[in-house]
């Protein structure tokens, strides 16, 4: 039986930005994926890398810290796949011209007044409300860059149903290793627990190529990417409750080029590719990360080295390499992570009611 430092389970952008970082390190890891890499919401993500607009509270200022943290990192260590472009942010209704204006006011991060080239694709619609214009931001290749973190990472195609617990190990197939880390997103869970609810939200984005430069990225009624470096444009997202509110992607991407247009002048198009995929979002809206606790006996040993990364609703571009880095450093340097984002969290709340429905 081959021995591991660390399995990872999942091959999205958690798992590979996981399994990058701790490579890194010098950790001997083994990545198993059900389908292939980035099959799961992370190849449907348009990958925009930008701030959460709005007022103030702990998940703004999670997704700020992110990304500051994750612009340097993808421009640095993958910047074939990034591209950098400035982000102009414009309100979705008049009720949100309120949020934009206090955000620009109070933001420490750099915005300035957008030259006239980067507005001249404007509709008068968009040009009506408020907007920031940031002038950092980037979008990577969902599905390339994914691929490049797990370059020289062990990786097996094979879907892991209960992994074993035996003489302080884990066990999958051949393999075992003392430490596990469940990166599994919006898919059913390994390990069920009913304090840790995952609200699924089903989504597409699609790409497109057109006679129009983009100089900058603009989110508006939906994201239309700067043009990247490969000469696409991305264009994302929808939101959807259930799969069966999807539409077909040929008519999502139709729908989602129609709100483009409310938005930007975009001249002689053409749909080059449609994505659909789903994200995971907690209760509170903050990424899951750490732990994972019993909940029939919360000082069992018998998940005893099993972590979880998910939960990361629209953001997880932004947030898998900071979230990455955060739990490396707590598996290897015993750095503590952060309580808030902790599986556990949810536990007081779901006992009580347990308690209370008895
Ligand atoms: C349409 C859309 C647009 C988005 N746009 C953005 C954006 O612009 N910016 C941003 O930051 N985020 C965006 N997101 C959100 C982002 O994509 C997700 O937060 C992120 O992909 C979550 O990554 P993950 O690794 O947790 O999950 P996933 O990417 O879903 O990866 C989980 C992987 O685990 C594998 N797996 C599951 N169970 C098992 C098992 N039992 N055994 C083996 N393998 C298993 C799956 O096959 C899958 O590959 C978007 C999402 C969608 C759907």
């Amino acid at each position: 039986m081959k021995t591991y430092d660390i399995f990872i389970i999942g091959a999205g952008i958690n798992g590979a930005a996981l399994a990058y970082e701790l490579s890194q390190r010098g950790q001997k890891v083994l990545v198993f994926e059900q389908e292939e890499i980035a099959s799961g919401g992370s190849g449907a993500a348009g990958a925009f890398i930008n701030p959460k607009i709005s007022k103030s509270g702990p998940l703004k200022e999670l997704i700020e810290n992110a990304y500051r943290y994750s612009i340097d990192f993808y421009t640095h260590k993958f910047s074939q796949f990034t591209t950098a472009a400035p982000l102009l942010h414009i309100a979705k209704s008049d009720e949100e011209n309120q949020k934009v204006d206090y955000f620009k006011e109070h933001t420490s991060l750099k915005t300035s007044t957008p030259s006239k080239e980067r507005t001249a694709l404007l509709t008068p619609y968009a040009s009506s409300f408020s907007s920031v214009f940031l002038e950092e931001s980037a979008v990577v290749e969902a599905k390339e860059v994914c691929q490049a973190m797990l370059e020289g990472v062990e990786y097996r195609q094979m879907k892991v149903e209960k992994p074993l617990y035996h003489e302080g190990m884990w066990q999958i197939a051949e393999a075992k290793a003392k430490k596990m880390v469940l990166c599994t997103g919006a898919f059913e869970e390994i390990f069920k627990e009913p304090y840790i609810k995952l609200r699924r939200i089903f989504g597409q984005r699609c790409e497109i190529k057109s006679s129009t430069f983009m100089p900058c990225t603009i989110h508006h009624t939906v994201s239309v990417s700067a043009t990247k470096r490969s000469g696409s444009i991305s264009v994302g997202a929808s939101h959807y409750l259930s799969e069966a509110d999807l539409p077909s992607e040929e008519e999502g991407s139709q729908e989602l080029l129609r709100l483009a247009r409310l938005s930007v002048r975009l001249e002689e198009v053409q749909i080059t590719q449609s994505y659909s995929g789903m994200r995971s979002g907690s209760n509170d809206y903050l990424p899951i990360l750490g732990p994972l606790m019993p909940s029939e006996d919360p000082l069992s040993s018998c998940y005893s080295g099993c972590y979880m990364i998910n939960g990361a609703g629209g953001y997880g571009f932004v947030l898998a390499p900071y979230l990455a880095n955060l739990m490396t450093k707590h598996l290897l340097d015993v750095q503590p992570l952060p309580e808030f984002l902790k599986p556990q969290r949810f536990y007081a709340r779901w006992a009580k009611k347990e308690a209370r429905s008895v």
